[in-house]
């Protein structure tokens, strides 16, 4: 069990809130989900999964001029995705009139003013966390004032940025949140996605998380650490309109999932997005759940490595590798191998009679019957990697040259090399070679050994792909630790394209197949793959090439 899910038993035990369970996973719809987010939807919905409880989705979309529907959409399909059910799914812009007939009646106690200074002003008053903040000359006007003000911001009859509302607590407390909090603000410049133009006035994430958290029921309302600080104020908040004693929610923080060579932050993700350094949200360098998908990971294997690196209280760093071995871990047991020749070069077995053609049978995963087999096209020419032959081969060479060494071609016969021809250039047009007829695999000659094996495919019934090679988005470590700007440390080397030969028995391979192709690397097909143009995206390599 993690920290929190001890405290909910504990909780349980001790019969609070009469023994009911209830979380929230509260985005704000202003981006796609990363997975920093799946951490937290895995505690949110993992503890009510757990205690019998109900987890419920509640969009925190107090700010209209970043949110959209499209956002909303792609959230609820991502939960969906990853395998998890919410109970109600709620908007914080539900609660937009109890809210603000809540700011009317803390005017009404003096508890709140509306300041008319600007953003600047009111931030050089804050104070430091050592020396007190000063109050605004609009600390303490009339309560009457205060309400005709505010009303006039909901009415739209002051200009956004004009005025604020803010909660009047206490300009000297240590904890900077309680130097009188905004409440509201006005935004007039865009339509709330669900309210339209009802409002002209938005509550603060402050204002708004707790109540909201209130007004569902919320027994552990569980975010991340940077949030400790703000706990006071939320149960400050609580404090002015629920008596004591009568149940409230609790807030709890757990560490931020933070990964090498990536960036865990929606406004910087959308700025790749919107400056089309990346190819949208989706792109599978994106540590987003669609990119994620995308890149060929399965929401078990996500699942599997948030539940590897677990929840604490301190913030840290996850090597980007750790990931890749959990994607690795689950698809070396059930990709298919198949054979994708990235750099061709023409193999030609002389001793094999022309028009001739026959079927090998090979295994999906070597060893695996489960998995079954597939059929290989074979013929006198074949496609095989450039760098599996060496005109001039030094002894610590196993592969194909002229000097005379037998090696396997896999899963079927074993051949020598006799020759090449060259172009022009002198690059190597075509490797010629000669086969023993006796040394085919799964029969008795097929036993024999060679120092090495070696990668083909059919040249008549191959097919072309397009393969991308994705590597990691960022060359630095921690980009968001560097003083540069972000958006200079992509890893300039982060996709390469190819384009392959592969097996004809992909041509049946359909979005989201997983394949290993043998010593290159594990592959998906990608979403706009079809049987015309065959795409396939690198999920991982075969190991971890980046290891120091
Ligand atoms: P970002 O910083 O990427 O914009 P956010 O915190 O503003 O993210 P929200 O939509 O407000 O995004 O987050 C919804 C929930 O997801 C919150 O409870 C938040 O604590 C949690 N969350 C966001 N990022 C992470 C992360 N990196 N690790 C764990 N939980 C996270
Ligand atoms: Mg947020």
């Amino acid at each position: 069990m993690n920290f929190i899910e001890e405290i909910v038993e504990k909780d349980l035990q001790e019969g609070k809130n009469d023994g009911r369970i209830q979380t929230r996973f509260p985005p704000e719809p202003n981006g796609y989900l990363h997975i920093g987010h799946v951490k937290a939807i895995c505690m949110d919905f993992g503890i009510a999964e757990r205690f019998g409880g109900v987890c419920n989705l509640r969009f925190d979309d107090t700010n209209p001029v970043k949110e959209d529907t499209e956002y909303v959409d792609s959230i609820m399909h991502d939960i969906e995705w990853l395998g998890f059910h919410w109970g109600n799914v709620y908007y914080a812009s539900d609660y937009f009139q109890q809210l603000y007939d809540l700011a009317i009646r803390f005017i009404k106690e003096g508890k709140a003013y509306v300041d008319e200074q600007s953003a600047e002003q009111i931030a050089q008053q804050k104070g430091t966390p050592t020396q007190p903040g000063q109050d605004s000359p609009f600390r303490n006007r009339p309560v009457e004032e205060n309400l005709r003000l505010f009303e006039m911001m909901q009415a739209g009859e002051i200009e956004d940025g004009r005025m604020v509302l803010r909660a009047k607590i206490d300009m000297a407390n240590p904890n900077m949140h309680f130097r009188d909090p905004i409440m509201y603000r006005i935004i007039t410049t865009h339509p709330h996605h669900r309210t339209g133009r009802k409002w002209n006035v938005y509550p603060m994430y402050d204002f708004a998380h707790g109540q909201s958290d209130y007004f569902e029921g919320v027994t552990h309302s569980i975010c991340t650490l940077e949030f400790v600080v703000h706990r006071p104020l939320y149960d400050y908040f609580i404090d002015q309109f629920v008596p004591q004693g009568e149940y409230r929610p609790h807030q709890y923080e757990f560490n931020r999932l933070n990964i090498t060579y990536t960036v865990m932050s929606k406004r910087k993700m959308l700025q790749l997005v919107k400056e089309g350094l990346v190819a949208g949200w989706d792109d599978p360098r994106m540590p987003t759940v669609c990119g994620l998908r995308r890149r060929g990971y399965t929401p078990e294997a996500i699942r599997a490595f948030i539940d590897k690196i677990g929840y604490t209280k301190v913030e840290g760093m996850i090597d980007l590798g750790l990931l890749e071995h959990t994607i690795r871990e689950e698809l070396k047991e059930k990709a298919p191998r198949v054979c994708a020749i990235f750099d061709p070069v023409r193999l030609v077995i002389t001793n094999y009679p022309e028009n001739e053609h026959e079927t090998i049978v090979a295994d999906n995963i070597d060893g695996i019957e489960a998995l079954g087999k597939r059929n290989m096209p074979f013929s006198r020419e074949l496609w095989i990697e450039r760098q599996d032959f060496k005109e001039e081969a030094d002894k610590n060479f196993y592969r194909l040259s002229p000097m005379g060494r037998e090696v396997r071609l896999k899963n079927a016969y074993i051949i020598q090399a006799t020759d090449c021809e060259k172009n022009a250039q002198g690059e190597i047009t075509t490797v010629y070679a000669t086969y023993d007829p006796e040394s085919k695999s799964g029969t008795e000659g097929g036993n024999r050994k060679t120092k090495a094996t070696i990668n083909w495919v059919d040249s008549v019934s191959a097919l072309d792909a397009e393969v991308r090679l994705y590597d990691r988005l960022f060359a630095v470590e921690n980009p968001s630790a560097d003083e540069r700007d972000f958006r200079e440390l992509l890893n300039p080397d982060s996709l390469k394209v190819v384009t392959a030969k592969v097996e004809s028995a992909l041509k049946t391979a359909k979005p989201q197949d997983h394949f290993q192709f043998l010593k290159q690397g594990y592959f998906v097909v990608d979403d706009d793959s079809t049987a015309e143009h065959l795409i396939f995206n690198r999920t991982a390599s075969l190991k971890d090439n980046w290891q120091k």
